[in-house]
Protein backbone atom coordinates (compact mmCIF):
# COMPACT_ATOMS: atom_id res chain seq x y z
CA UNK A 1 0.00 0.00 0.00
CA UNK A 2 2.57 2.43 1.25
CA UNK A 3 4.92 1.40 -2.34
CA UNK A 4 1.17 2.14 -4.39
CA UNK A 5 1.54 6.07 -2.91
CA UNK A 6 4.81 6.51 -3.60
CA UNK A 7 4.41 5.31 -6.81
CA UNK A 8 1.36 7.99 -7.41
CA UNK A 9 3.25 10.82 -5.89
CA UNK A 10 6.28 9.61 -8.16
CA UNK A 11 3.89 10.43 -11.06
CA UNK A 12 2.48 13.76 -10.49
CA UNK A 13 5.56 15.98 -11.61
CA UNK A 14 4.38 18.49 -9.32
CA UNK A 15 2.27 18.03 -6.48
CA UNK A 16 0.04 20.97 -4.88
CA UNK A 17 1.96 23.02 -2.76
CA UNK A 18 -0.76 23.22 0.02
CA UNK A 19 -1.46 19.46 0.14
CA UNK A 20 2.37 19.35 0.82
CA UNK A 21 2.30 22.37 3.54
CA UNK A 22 -0.66 19.90 4.97
CA UNK A 23 1.20 17.22 4.66
CA UNK A 24 4.14 18.38 6.78
CA UNK A 25 1.42 19.93 9.52
CA UNK A 26 0.02 16.37 9.50
CA UNK A 27 3.64 15.09 10.41
CA UNK A 28 4.47 17.66 13.25
CA UNK A 29 0.92 17.57 14.51
CA UNK A 30 1.34 13.16 15.20
CA UNK A 31 4.76 14.38 17.31
CA UNK A 32 3.13 17.22 19.16
CA UNK A 33 0.03 15.45 19.92
CA UNK A 34 -1.98 18.27 19.02
CA UNK A 35 -5.52 18.31 19.90
CA UNK A 36 -8.04 17.39 16.70
CA UNK A 37 -9.65 21.20 16.95
CA UNK A 38 -5.95 22.85 17.03
CA UNK A 39 -4.90 20.63 14.13
CA UNK A 40 -7.93 22.12 12.27
CA UNK A 41 -7.44 25.57 12.94
CA UNK A 42 -4.00 25.00 11.75
CA UNK A 43 -4.77 23.96 8.84
CA UNK A 44 -7.11 26.77 7.43
CA UNK A 45 -5.91 30.49 6.96
CA UNK A 46 -8.01 32.46 8.65
CA UNK A 47 -8.74 34.93 5.85
CA UNK A 48 -8.10 34.40 2.07
CA UNK A 49 -8.87 37.26 -0.35
CA UNK A 50 -9.15 37.38 -4.07
CA UNK A 51 -9.20 40.57 -5.90
CA UNK A 52 -9.76 41.46 -9.43
CA UNK A 53 -7.09 44.11 -10.37
CA UNK A 54 -8.55 46.14 -14.09
CA UNK A 55 -5.02 48.09 -15.56
CA UNK A 56 -4.89 49.99 -17.95
CA UNK A 57 -2.19 49.03 -20.06
CA UNK A 58 0.34 50.85 -22.22
CA UNK A 59 -1.50 49.96 -25.52
CA UNK A 60 -4.09 51.82 -24.19
CA UNK A 61 -6.38 48.46 -23.05
CA UNK A 62 -7.93 46.94 -20.02
CA UNK A 63 -6.13 43.89 -18.56
CA UNK A 64 -7.75 42.27 -15.62
CA UNK A 65 -5.51 40.70 -13.36
CA UNK A 66 -5.80 37.90 -10.29
CA UNK A 67 -4.72 38.64 -7.19
CA UNK A 68 -4.42 37.16 -3.63
CA UNK A 69 -3.96 38.18 0.29
CA UNK A 70 -3.93 35.09 2.39
CA UNK A 71 -4.13 35.72 5.99
CA UNK A 72 -3.15 32.49 7.58
CA UNK A 73 -2.78 32.89 11.25
CA UNK A 74 -2.07 35.89 13.99
CA UNK A 75 -2.23 33.88 17.21
CA UNK A 76 1.34 35.19 17.52
CA UNK A 77 1.29 38.35 16.81
CA UNK A 78 -0.07 40.56 12.97
CA UNK A 79 -0.10 38.39 9.70
CA UNK A 80 3.40 38.78 8.25
CA UNK A 81 4.82 37.92 4.43
CA UNK A 82 5.79 38.91 1.04
CA UNK A 83 3.90 39.49 -2.51
CA UNK A 84 4.67 37.63 -5.54
CA UNK A 85 4.48 38.64 -9.34
CA UNK A 86 4.26 35.24 -11.25
CA UNK A 87 2.36 33.47 -14.16
CA UNK A 88 2.65 30.19 -12.22
CA UNK A 89 0.90 31.80 -8.91
CA UNK A 90 -2.12 29.71 -7.80
CA UNK A 91 -4.64 30.51 -4.26
CA UNK A 92 -3.63 27.21 -3.11
CA UNK A 93 0.28 27.92 -3.80
CA UNK A 94 -0.34 31.34 -1.78
CA UNK A 95 -2.20 29.71 0.64
CA UNK A 96 1.13 27.31 1.31
CA UNK A 97 3.45 30.37 1.38
CA UNK A 98 1.06 31.85 4.07
CA UNK A 99 1.02 28.64 6.28
CA UNK A 100 5.04 28.21 5.99
CA UNK A 101 5.34 32.01 7.06
CA UNK A 102 3.37 31.52 9.93
CA UNK A 103 5.39 28.50 10.95
CA UNK A 104 8.81 30.66 9.73
CA UNK A 105 8.11 33.39 11.65
CA UNK A 106 7.45 31.41 14.90
CA UNK A 107 10.75 29.41 14.37
CA UNK A 108 12.57 32.36 14.28
CA UNK A 109 10.43 33.77 17.06
CA UNK A 110 9.61 36.80 16.21
CA UNK A 111 5.98 38.27 17.13
CA UNK A 112 4.71 37.72 13.85
CA UNK A 113 1.72 35.34 11.94
CA UNK A 114 2.02 34.62 8.54
CA UNK A 115 0.24 35.67 5.55
CA UNK A 116 1.11 35.54 1.75
CA UNK A 117 -0.25 37.44 -1.54
CA UNK A 118 0.17 37.12 -5.20
CA UNK A 119 -1.28 38.32 -8.82
CA UNK A 120 -1.20 35.92 -11.42
CA UNK A 121 1.29 37.69 -14.12
CA UNK A 122 4.40 37.51 -16.24
CA UNK A 123 6.86 40.92 -14.76
CA UNK A 124 9.20 40.33 -17.35
CA UNK A 125 6.92 41.31 -20.47
CA UNK A 126 5.34 44.41 -18.44
CA UNK A 127 6.13 47.79 -18.46
CA UNK A 128 7.77 49.97 -15.14
CA UNK A 129 4.08 52.08 -16.03
CA UNK A 130 1.94 48.27 -16.10
CA UNK A 131 3.53 47.26 -13.42
CA UNK A 132 3.15 50.75 -10.88
CA UNK A 133 -0.03 50.66 -11.99
CA UNK A 134 -1.47 47.27 -10.94
CA UNK A 135 0.41 47.33 -7.89
CA UNK A 136 -0.84 50.49 -7.19
CA UNK A 137 -4.84 48.73 -7.56
CA UNK A 138 -3.31 46.06 -5.93
CA UNK A 139 -2.66 48.16 -2.65
CA UNK A 140 -5.61 49.82 -2.96
CA UNK A 141 -7.74 46.28 -3.24
CA UNK A 142 -6.25 44.97 -0.11
CA UNK A 143 -5.54 48.06 1.99
CA UNK A 144 -8.87 47.57 4.18
CA UNK A 145 -6.94 44.42 5.29
CA UNK A 146 -2.96 45.63 5.75
CA UNK A 147 -1.59 47.88 8.34
CA UNK A 148 1.29 48.91 10.58
CA UNK A 149 -0.61 46.16 13.36
CA UNK A 150 -2.53 43.62 10.83
CA UNK A 151 -0.36 43.00 7.88
CA UNK A 152 3.14 43.50 7.04
CA UNK A 153 3.69 42.84 3.27
CA UNK A 154 7.51 42.65 1.92
CA UNK A 155 8.65 41.24 -1.20
CA UNK A 156 9.06 38.10 -2.64
CA UNK A 157 10.23 36.43 -6.04
CA UNK A 158 10.12 38.94 -8.57
CA UNK A 159 9.19 41.70 -6.72
CA UNK A 160 11.28 44.47 -4.99
CA UNK A 161 12.22 47.45 -2.65
CA UNK A 162 10.73 49.76 -5.56
CA UNK A 163 7.58 47.48 -5.58
CA UNK A 164 7.66 47.67 -2.21
CA UNK A 165 7.57 51.81 -2.31
CA UNK A 166 4.31 52.05 -4.62
CA UNK A 167 2.35 50.02 -2.19
CA UNK A 168 3.55 52.22 1.08
CA UNK A 169 2.49 54.96 -1.14
CA UNK A 170 -0.28 54.07 -2.31
CA UNK A 171 -1.88 53.17 1.22
CA UNK A 172 -0.49 56.39 2.85
CA UNK A 173 -2.15 58.15 0.11
CA UNK A 174 -5.59 56.47 1.42
CA UNK A 175 -4.97 56.90 4.94
CA UNK A 176 -3.74 60.48 5.03
CA UNK A 177 -0.21 59.99 6.89
CA UNK A 178 2.94 58.48 6.13
CA UNK A 179 3.04 54.79 7.29
CA UNK A 180 6.44 53.52 6.80
CA UNK A 181 5.69 50.28 9.34
CA UNK A 182 2.91 49.13 6.57
CA UNK A 183 5.25 47.34 4.70
CA UNK A 184 8.68 45.89 4.60
CA UNK A 185 12.05 45.37 2.10
CA UNK A 186 11.49 49.18 1.61
CA UNK A 187 14.02 51.64 -0.14
CA UNK A 188 16.64 52.93 2.50
CA UNK A 189 15.70 56.56 1.86
CA UNK A 190 11.73 55.44 3.22
CA UNK A 191 12.69 53.70 5.98
CA UNK A 192 14.32 50.53 4.75
CA UNK A 193 16.72 48.70 7.02
CA UNK A 194 20.26 48.70 5.87
CA UNK A 195 21.73 44.49 5.28
CA UNK A 196 17.72 43.80 4.04
CA UNK A 197 18.86 43.47 0.63
CA UNK A 198 20.97 40.78 1.47
CA UNK A 199 19.03 39.07 4.69
CA UNK A 200 17.61 35.72 3.22
CA UNK A 201 20.97 34.74 1.41
CA UNK A 202 23.05 35.57 4.59
CA UNK A 203 20.81 34.09 7.00
CA UNK A 204 20.90 31.38 4.65
CA UNK A 205 24.81 31.41 4.96
CA UNK A 206 24.68 31.70 8.63
CA UNK A 207 22.88 28.77 9.15
CA UNK A 208 24.45 26.59 6.60
CA UNK A 209 27.82 27.81 9.14
CA UNK A 210 26.15 25.93 11.96
CA UNK A 211 25.26 23.03 9.40
CA UNK A 212 28.41 22.67 8.49
CA UNK A 213 29.68 22.26 12.15
CA UNK A 214 27.02 19.89 12.86
CA UNK A 215 28.28 17.80 9.90
CA UNK A 216 32.21 18.33 10.59
CA UNK A 217 32.58 19.97 6.66
CA UNK A 218 34.94 22.38 6.28
CA UNK A 219 33.95 25.63 4.46
CA UNK A 220 37.23 26.66 3.17
CA UNK A 221 37.79 23.15 1.28
CA UNK A 222 33.78 22.75 0.23
CA UNK A 223 32.05 22.98 -2.79
CA UNK A 224 28.28 24.12 -3.50
CA UNK A 225 26.08 24.90 -6.40
CA UNK A 226 22.57 27.36 -6.43
CA UNK A 227 19.48 26.81 -7.85
CA UNK A 228 17.88 29.97 -8.65
CA UNK A 229 20.41 33.12 -9.63
CA UNK A 230 18.16 35.67 -7.86
CA UNK A 231 18.04 37.98 -4.84
CA UNK A 232 18.00 34.62 -2.23
CA UNK A 233 20.45 32.82 -4.32
CA UNK A 234 23.13 35.20 -5.60
CA UNK A 235 23.58 36.78 -2.57
CA UNK A 236 23.83 33.21 -0.59
CA UNK A 237 26.50 32.39 -3.02
CA UNK A 238 28.18 35.81 -3.15
CA UNK A 239 28.58 35.30 0.67
CA UNK A 240 29.26 31.59 0.81
CA UNK A 241 32.21 32.29 -1.03
CA UNK A 242 33.59 34.73 1.44
CA UNK A 243 34.12 31.37 4.02
CA UNK A 244 36.57 29.76 1.27
CA UNK A 245 33.31 27.56 -0.54
CA UNK A 246 33.65 26.96 -4.10
CA UNK A 247 30.55 27.88 -6.69
CA UNK A 248 30.36 25.19 -9.08
CA UNK A 249 27.10 25.18 -10.39
CA UNK A 250 24.13 27.60 -10.81
CA UNK A 251 20.86 27.90 -12.54
CA UNK A 252 17.94 30.83 -13.39
CA UNK A 253 14.87 30.88 -15.19
CA UNK A 254 16.65 30.42 -18.54
CA UNK A 255 19.43 27.53 -17.60
CA UNK A 256 21.88 25.82 -15.52
CA UNK A 257 25.67 26.09 -15.84
CA UNK A 258 28.36 24.21 -13.82
CA UNK A 259 32.14 24.55 -14.29
CA UNK A 260 35.04 22.95 -14.27
CA UNK A 261 36.84 25.50 -11.92
CA UNK A 262 35.21 27.80 -9.15
CA UNK A 263 33.05 30.51 -10.48
CA UNK A 264 33.31 33.84 -9.01
CA UNK A 265 29.98 34.43 -7.83
CA UNK A 266 30.74 38.06 -8.28
CA UNK A 267 31.15 37.84 -11.28
CA UNK A 268 28.59 35.92 -12.35
CA UNK A 269 26.15 38.52 -10.08
CA UNK A 270 27.52 40.98 -12.87
CA UNK A 271 26.97 38.70 -15.77
CA UNK A 272 23.94 37.80 -15.28
CA UNK A 273 22.91 41.76 -14.68
CA UNK A 274 24.32 42.23 -17.82
CA UNK A 275 22.76 39.76 -19.97
CA UNK A 276 19.93 39.03 -18.21
CA UNK A 277 21.01 35.45 -17.53
CA UNK A 278 24.11 32.86 -15.89
CA UNK A 279 23.67 30.99 -19.13
CA UNK A 280 26.53 31.68 -21.33
CA UNK A 281 28.94 32.60 -18.52
CA UNK A 282 32.99 32.33 -19.55
CA UNK A 283 34.11 29.06 -19.00
CA UNK A 284 31.35 27.54 -18.04
CA UNK A 285 28.81 24.45 -19.65
CA UNK A 286 25.35 24.16 -19.60
CA UNK A 287 24.01 20.95 -17.84
CA UNK A 288 20.11 20.59 -17.25
CA UNK A 289 18.24 21.62 -13.92
CA UNK A 290 18.36 17.87 -12.72
CA UNK A 291 22.35 17.53 -13.45
CA UNK A 292 22.56 20.79 -11.10
CA UNK A 293 20.55 19.32 -8.64
CA UNK A 294 22.57 16.42 -8.88
CA UNK A 295 25.85 18.03 -9.13
CA UNK A 296 28.54 16.46 -7.19
CA UNK A 297 29.05 19.45 -4.03
CA UNK A 298 28.58 19.71 -0.47
CA UNK A 299 26.22 22.07 -0.12
CA UNK A 300 23.24 22.44 -2.32
CA UNK A 301 21.11 25.22 -1.94
CA UNK A 302 17.55 25.46 -4.08
CA UNK A 303 16.62 29.24 -4.35
CA UNK A 304 13.92 29.08 -7.10
CA UNK A 305 10.03 27.91 -6.54
CA UNK A 306 8.38 25.38 -4.95
CA UNK A 307 8.90 21.24 -5.95
CA UNK A 308 12.08 21.38 -7.50
CA UNK A 309 13.28 18.60 -5.92
CA UNK A 310 10.90 15.80 -6.79
CA UNK A 311 11.24 11.92 -5.59
CA UNK A 312 12.83 11.24 -8.64
CA UNK A 313 15.74 14.22 -8.55
CA UNK A 314 16.35 13.43 -4.50
CA UNK A 315 17.32 9.64 -5.32
CA UNK A 316 20.41 11.25 -7.16
CA UNK A 317 21.06 13.96 -4.85
CA UNK A 318 25.09 14.07 -4.14
CA UNK A 319 25.19 17.14 -1.31
CA UNK A 320 25.39 16.67 2.20
CA UNK A 321 23.60 19.51 3.02
CA UNK A 322 20.91 21.40 1.51
CA UNK A 323 20.31 25.21 2.36
CA UNK A 324 16.45 25.73 1.17
CA UNK A 325 16.75 29.27 0.14
CA UNK A 326 13.52 28.74 -1.57
CA UNK A 327 9.97 28.07 -0.19
CA UNK A 328 8.91 24.01 -0.44
CA UNK A 329 11.54 22.94 -3.02
CA UNK A 330 11.20 19.82 -1.17
CA UNK A 331 8.19 17.41 -1.61
CA UNK A 332 7.31 15.19 1.59
CA UNK A 333 8.35 12.66 -0.30
CA UNK A 334 11.64 13.38 -1.36
CA UNK A 335 11.87 14.76 2.01
CA UNK A 336 11.81 10.83 3.28
CA UNK A 337 14.57 9.89 0.48
CA UNK A 338 16.94 12.48 1.03
CA UNK A 339 16.56 11.54 5.15
CA UNK A 340 16.98 8.11 4.45
CA UNK A 341 20.36 9.00 2.19
CA UNK A 342 21.67 11.01 5.29
CA UNK A 343 21.09 14.50 3.60
CA UNK A 344 21.61 17.01 5.90
CA UNK A 345 18.19 19.68 5.37
CA UNK A 346 18.70 22.83 6.30
CA UNK A 347 14.89 23.57 6.13
CA UNK A 348 13.04 26.46 4.32
CA UNK A 349 11.27 27.90 7.32
CA UNK A 350 14.44 28.29 9.26
CA UNK A 351 17.04 28.69 6.02
CA UNK A 352 15.07 31.31 4.42
CA UNK A 353 14.08 32.73 7.77
CA UNK A 354 16.74 36.03 7.26
CA UNK A 355 14.70 37.69 5.27
CA UNK A 356 11.94 37.98 7.83
CA UNK A 357 13.87 38.27 10.46
CA UNK A 358 15.33 41.64 9.04
CA UNK A 359 11.77 42.45 8.10
CA UNK A 360 10.99 42.42 11.55
CA UNK A 361 13.78 44.89 12.63
CA UNK A 362 12.97 47.38 9.76
CA UNK A 363 9.49 47.27 11.35
CA UNK A 364 11.00 47.80 14.53
CA UNK A 365 13.05 50.68 13.53
CA UNK A 366 10.29 52.65 11.62
CA UNK A 367 7.74 51.71 15.08
CA UNK A 368 10.15 53.61 17.52
CA UNK A 369 12.02 55.85 15.03
CA UNK A 370 14.90 54.58 15.66
CA UNK A 371 17.95 53.42 13.04
CA UNK A 372 20.35 50.69 13.43
CA UNK A 373 23.90 50.38 11.24
CA UNK A 374 24.31 47.47 8.73
CA UNK A 375 26.83 45.86 11.61
CA UNK A 376 24.19 46.09 14.29
CA UNK A 377 21.59 44.76 11.51
CA UNK A 378 23.55 41.73 10.59
CA UNK A 379 24.56 41.12 14.44
CA UNK A 380 21.42 41.15 15.40
CA UNK A 381 20.54 38.41 12.35
CA UNK A 382 23.17 36.26 13.67
CA UNK A 383 22.19 35.84 16.87
CA UNK A 384 18.16 35.40 16.27
CA UNK A 385 19.05 33.02 13.16
CA UNK A 386 21.75 30.82 15.13
CA UNK A 387 19.40 30.70 17.72
CA UNK A 388 16.31 29.75 15.73
CA UNK A 389 18.73 26.56 14.09
CA UNK A 390 20.08 25.38 17.61
CA UNK A 391 16.20 25.24 18.80
CA UNK A 392 15.32 23.40 15.52
CA UNK A 393 18.82 21.33 15.69
CA UNK A 394 17.89 20.11 19.37
CA UNK A 395 14.44 19.68 18.59
CA UNK A 396 15.45 17.00 15.82
CA UNK A 397 17.79 15.14 18.10
CA UNK A 398 15.40 14.62 20.91
CA UNK A 399 12.72 13.10 18.81
CA UNK A 400 15.20 11.20 16.57
CA UNK A 401 13.77 13.20 13.66
CA UNK A 402 15.12 15.20 10.46
CA UNK A 403 15.34 19.04 10.75
CA UNK A 404 12.70 19.30 8.91
CA UNK A 405 10.54 17.78 11.24
CA UNK A 406 12.26 19.49 14.08
CA UNK A 407 11.58 22.76 12.50
CA UNK A 408 7.59 21.61 12.20
CA UNK A 409 7.35 20.84 15.79
CA UNK A 410 9.33 24.03 17.39
CA UNK A 411 7.30 26.42 14.68
CA UNK A 412 3.49 24.66 14.67
CA UNK A 413 4.19 23.94 18.56
CA UNK A 414 4.62 27.54 19.33
CA UNK A 415 1.86 28.72 17.72
CA UNK A 416 -0.73 25.73 18.96
CA UNK A 417 0.32 26.79 22.35
CA UNK A 418 -1.03 30.56 21.44
CA UNK A 419 -3.80 29.34 19.56
CA UNK A 420 -4.63 27.14 22.86
CA UNK A 421 -4.24 29.88 24.93
CA UNK A 422 -5.91 32.51 23.42
CA UNK A 423 -9.14 30.31 23.41
CA UNK A 424 -11.71 30.27 20.81
CA UNK A 425 -14.28 33.42 20.25
CA UNK A 426 -16.78 33.45 21.37
N1 LIG B 1 9.16 36.78 1.06
C1 LIG B 1 10.09 36.51 2.13
C2 LIG B 1 9.82 35.14 2.71
O1 LIG B 1 9.30 34.28 2.06
C3 LIG B 1 10.14 37.63 3.17
C4 LIG B 1 8.88 37.87 3.93
C5 LIG B 1 8.91 39.09 4.82
O2 LIG B 1 9.95 39.70 4.97
O3 LIG B 1 7.84 39.41 5.36
O4 LIG B 1 10.19 34.84 3.81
Amino acid sequence: MAQKYETKQMDQPKPNPFENALEQLRIAAEYLKLDEGIHQILANPKRQLTVSLPVRMDNGKTRVFTGYRVQYNDARGPFKGGIRYHPGVTLDEVKALSAWMTWKTSVANIPYGGAKGGIICDPKHMSPGELERMTRRFAAAIAPIIGPYKDIPAPDVYTNSQTMAWILDTYSTLEGFMAPAVITGKPISLGGSLGRDKATGRGAVFCTVEAAKVNKIDLKRATFAVQGFGNAGSNFAEILQTYGSKLMGASDSKGAITSKTPMDADKLIAYKEKTGSVVGFPGSQPITDKELLQLDVDILSPAALENSILPDTARGVKAKIITECANGPTTPEADKILHANKVFMIPDILANSGGVIVSYLEWVQNLERISWTEAEVNDMLEKKITGAFKDVHDASVKHGVDMRTGAMIVGVGRVAEAVKTLGTFP
